[in-house]
């Protein structure tokens, strides 16, 4: 019997290794995202569930995104990968006075994320470049004292007149 349960045991060892070569297998189990910029020179993958998907009224957002309100999804930086060509950056201060870095394809100048200096370890990546889309919902609007006047914020999220931390 001793020597059975030897067996066994380095079966056991045997399917662990070669389950530990499988890793990418692993991942690719997991849930994955992928987006690029405008013209597809840049794109990336961001792997797991975002930690959060937030509006931003800041001017900042506005200015940068041209548009009324930066839309953003927050991940681990180990999360994001680049899968295609490059970014170049581009290093401003926030509303608030924080220094914010962000990346944006060098080709068409389309920003991809930006890496916030009080959010170290996280990207912030500009949702509306992700190729599936229509699963965004924020449940955080920030900023809502510069949003606007039109942009009616739903009753169930939460919402900051300016910025929380
Ligand atoms: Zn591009
Ligand atoms: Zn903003």
């Amino acid at each position: 019997m001793a020597g059975n349960g030897c067996a066994v045991t380095t079966y056991h060892a045997a399917a662990k290794v070669s389950g530990r070569s499988n890793t990418k297998q692993g991942k690719m189990s997991m849930s994955e995202r992928t987006g690029g910029c405008q013209c597809g020179a840049t794109r990336y993958q961001v792997t797991g569930e975002p930690k959060q998907v937030l509006a931003c009224h800041c001017t900042d957002c506005q200015k940068q995104s041209g548009s009324a309100f930066g839309l953003v999804m927050v991940v681990d930086e180990e999360a994001f990968q680049l899968t295609k060509g490059s970014v170049r950056s581009f290093v401003s201060t926030s509303d608030a006075g924080r220094e914010k870095t962000g990346a944006f394809c060098p080709e068409c100048g389309s920003r991809i994320y930006h890496l916030i200096a009080w959010r170290p370890g996280m990207l912030s990546v500009r949702a509306g470049t992700l190729d599936d889309t229509a699963w965004l919902q924020p449940t955080v609007h920030l900023w809502t004292s510069s949003k606007q006047p039109w942009v009616i914020v739903p009753d169930d999220v939460t919402a900051y007149e300016t910025q929380p931390g």
